[in-house]
């Protein structure tokens, strides 16, 4: 008999998450009470209906103490913070608060490949995926991306790929990789996790529960990763593109373009070996595989420009990251978009080494402009929307440049997500292709 019949359990957050959670704790018997913060009238109709029907209970608008009374457990999903004050009331009762993942651990039964880091998570779960697939593995790819876990059945599963945040860490307690990845540790989420030291314990607990059965696959290039690892019990895997540790790929034969993805290359092959895909497979899937979408996506070549997507790009350091992948070639840069407040020196000593112009948009214009200025660089045009930033940066480029879309910005003040610029961008380059062939006395 599971361990959940007849608990009565609180689930915190009824996103993609806490919904998948809600459906599989009703489906073994558990008696289930949700709560999310988020004004009822934004949520939709069916969905609550759905829960409804299944004898859930469902608190929306705020959370009450009202949720704790007689629970036994709590689940909360990644975006609460457990310092909410019904959670801090929940600690006091001795109340146990898990996250989703945890929750998910319960359920699963197949070998766990696990990744975090600050950056590249996406990128090298998929790859991960992708390698797997084509060794001819049954696999479900879930956690940040895909499925949450808590919707994966793996009985005819061989492994479960994992994208993991570090929030998703903070309430673990069972939960065990059989391969844990750490790719990197920048300052990110500060804001959340208080301090450095402290974001770093949370990613470290990826491989708190991992005995010598397991493996761990880290990056030996990133000093703070190295020294987290130490204490860790599984058998430890480095990846370094610098030192060369492992030869196991060559960099020209990646697709996937940057050094960074060389890094996300390397460590994605660690773990595809580790399930026995050949090398052979793990080359050809590397040849091919194009990286995913708005993540530095080439989108086309046109009269010998070539026009990325790097929309994912959502601060300075991912477009540090994508003006790195373009050495020798012209860039014409689209940056800006919502404003995020984040320092701007390192960005625009970059743009004056590496840009021939900067197409600005956005909200966030006036203050990037000025931070351009400031280092003597003058190539800048100003658009009023991205699709005037796309057929700017066209009039302006040369055969064998790079038209690249990293804003360095969220996209709110135009969009209403990330995904939908990187599409309005790609549409944009399509139109210009349409274009080419608009006869003569039309134009
Ligand atoms: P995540 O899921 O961790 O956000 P993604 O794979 O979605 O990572 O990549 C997001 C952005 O982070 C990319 O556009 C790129 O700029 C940057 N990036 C990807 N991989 C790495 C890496 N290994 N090191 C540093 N930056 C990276």
């Amino acid at each position: 008999m599971n361990i959940f019949v007849n608990k009565n359990i609180t689930i915190f957050g009824l996103g993609k998450s806490g919904l998948a959670a809600a459906k599989r704790l009703v489906s073994v018997g558990a008696k289930v009470f949700a709560t999310d913060a988020k004004p009822a009238e934004k949520f939709d109709v069916g969905t609550i209906e759905e829960l409804r029907s299944l004898g859930v209970k469902i608190e929306l608008g705020c959370h009450s103490f009202k949720t704790l009374d007689g629970t036994d457990l709590i689940v909360v999903s990644p975006g609460i913070h457990l310092d909410i004050p019904v959670l801090i009331e929940a600690q006091k009762r001795n109340i146990p608060i898990i996250s989703e993942i945890e929750l998910a651990y319960q359920f699963l039964t197949k070998p766990i490949i696990a990744v975090t880091g600050t950056n590249g998570k996406t990128t090298t779960t998929t790859l991960i995926g992708e390698f797997l697939k084509a060794a001819g593995k049954k696999i479900a790819v879930g956690g940040n991306i895909g499925k949450p876990l808590i919707a994966i059945d793996d009985t005819d599963l061989d492994y479960i790929v994992a994208e993991i945040s570090s929030y998703q860490l903070e309430t673990i307690k069972d939960f065990k990789p059989w391969i844990s990845l750490i790719l990197n540790i920048q300052p990110d989420h500060l804001e959340r996790h208080g301090s450095m030291s402290e974001y770093i314990k949370q990613k470290a607990r990826i491989f708190l529960n991992q005995t010598g059965d397991d493996y761990l696959i880290y990056n030996l290039d990133d000093p703070q990763v190295v020294e987290m690892v130490k204490s860790a019990k599984s058998q430890q895997i480095p990846f370094s593109k610098s030192q060369a540790v492992i030869i196991t790929l060559r960099p020209e034969e990646i697709k996937i373009p940057g050094k960074h993805n060389l890094d996300n290359a390397l460590a994605a092959a660690q773990a595809a070996y580790l399930c026995g895909v050949e090398r052979q497979t793990v080359a050809e899937v590397l040849k091919s595989f194009p990286g995913v979408e708005h993540r530095i996506e080439f989108t086309a070549n046109i009269n010998g420009i070539e026009f990325y997507n790097d929309s994912k790009a959502t601060n300075p350091d991912s477009t540090l990251v994508a003006l790195d992948t373009f050495p020798g070639q012209g860039i014409i840069l689209i940056l800006g978009g919502k404003d995020k407040g984040t320092e701007l020196t390192t960005l625009a000593e970059a743009v004056k080494d590496k840009v021939k112009f900067v197409i600005l948009i956005g909200e966030a214009t006036e203050r990037f402009k000025q931070a351009l200025e400031k280092t003597g660089f003058k190539n800048i045009k100003l658009a009023d929307s991205l699709p005037q930033a796309v057929q700017t940066s066209f009039n302006l480029g040369q055969p064998g440049d790079v038209i690249l879309l990293s804003p360095a910005c969220a996209s709110f003040d135009m969009f209403a997500n990330y995904e939908e610029r990187g599409r309005v961008f790609k549409k944009e380059v399509e139109k210009l292709i349409i274009k080419l062939y608009i006869c003569e006395n039309q134009k």
